[in-house]
């Protein structure tokens, strides 16, 4: 057994790699031979991750605000606390904050044989991002 107390720093979320703040708390990151991460984000109104797809594919569930996501040629849709949405290995897509509301997930991710988790593309841009559905 392993415990590891509250003294990890919140990271910033990069410019390189989302619009707007974002915020990750590092849930789990347990040594090899598991592949399995965790990370709470928080993603403040009108953030977003870049476009970008994982190897192995990813999890995230919402808990708290209320979201947007989408995969390539798909529709914006609205995500909120208790949704659970499944990412595709290798899936273009994004999520984020919808405009007006923060959004925090836990995303839930595994690294391929290579360790890569995600594949960053380009940034989701503001027309992209406002054909959301309203939310309210
Ligand atoms: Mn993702």
């Amino acid at each position: 057994m392993q415990i590891t107390r509250s003294s990890i720093d919140t990271a910033k979320g990069p410019a390189d790699w989302f619009t707007g703040d974002v915020y990750i708390d590092a849930v789990a990151a347990a040594p090899a031979p598991s592949r399995v991460t965790a990370g709470l984000v928080h993603f403040m109104p009108g953030a977003r991750t870049h476009w970008h797809r994982h190897p192995l594919g990813q999890t995230v569930f919402v808990t708290e605000g209320i979201g947007l996501c989408q995969r390539r040629s798909g529709p914006v849709e609205v995500i909120r606390p208790g949704d659970r949405v499944l990412f595709e290995p290798d899936e273009e897509h994004w999520h984020g904050a919808a405009p007006n509301r923060l959004m925090v997930h836990l995303a839930i991710n595994e690294s391929d044989a290579d360790h890569d988790v995600v594949h960053w593309l380009a940034p989701v841009t503001d027309a992209e991002y406002a054909a959301a559905p309203a939310t309210g």
